[in-house]
């Protein structure tokens, strides 16, 4: 980095610790906003220091928010009897893009994961705990298709079927507009696992 300015220097370093940011990328953004006007650099800037000053966590569910109860736990005209536990805030929004789901949600940020050192006592369920009582009918466990994802899901079905809740896991099935041949076995024995009748 010695061939930069220091100023244009520092900003590349900042840059390339993003993720998904590689060193020519950091350069280019870097060389981007060393071109542009000093409004739009200050703009940039300034809305960088805001999320961090403003954003925080849902007292209820975990989400990310700028105010509390979030946008989700504060309205009320949905479903208060489901609660869609999913392992990071971007699910959210990935659910709420289907427009199908009008429960409430739970964030645990992150999965059971012995290798990585993350146990249950890392993520957010014994909130999660706190948040069942009879109005809650169902609760759809909607963390990721993989080991980490699996062994939460596990986890917490054994901590919350016993206490009486229905306990739902998201349907693993076939990508829609795939071809069967190219399906991997997993995802195909999965699918054949959770077959419906027509
Ligand atoms: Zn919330």
């Amino acid at each position: 980095m010695s061939h930069y300015a220091k100023p244009l220097a520092r900003l590349v370093e900042e840059l390339v610790k993003l993720p998904g940011i590689g060193p020519k990328t950091a350069q280019r953004l870097a060389f981007h906003i060393v071109g542009s006007s000093q409004e739009s650099a200050r703009s940039l800037a300034a809305a960088i220091v805001d999320v961090k000053e403003k954003i925080g966590y849902c007292s209820q569910c975990f989400n990310l928010t700028d105010v509390d109860p979030c946008w989700v736990c504060g309205d009320d005209s949905r479903d208060k009897t489901i609660i869609c536990v999913v392992e990071e805030p971007t699910d959210i929004i990935a659910l709420e893009r289907t427009k199908e789901f009008k429960g409430h949600y739970h964030v645990l940020h992150g999965a059971i994961s012995p290798l990585e050192g993350v146990g249950p006592g890392d993520l957010r369920i014994k909130e999660l705990l706190l948040r069942l009582n009879e109005d809650i009918q169902e609760i759809i466990v909607a963390t990721d298709p993989d080991v980490e994802g699996e062994a939460t899901a596990m986890y917490l079905a054994r901590l919350i079927k016993p206490l009486g809740y229905k306990v739902t896991r998201m349907a693993h099935g076939m990508p829609v507009g795939g071809d069967l041949e190219y399906v991997d076995e997993v995802t195909l024995s999965k699918a054949l696992e959770w077959r419906r009748e027509l």
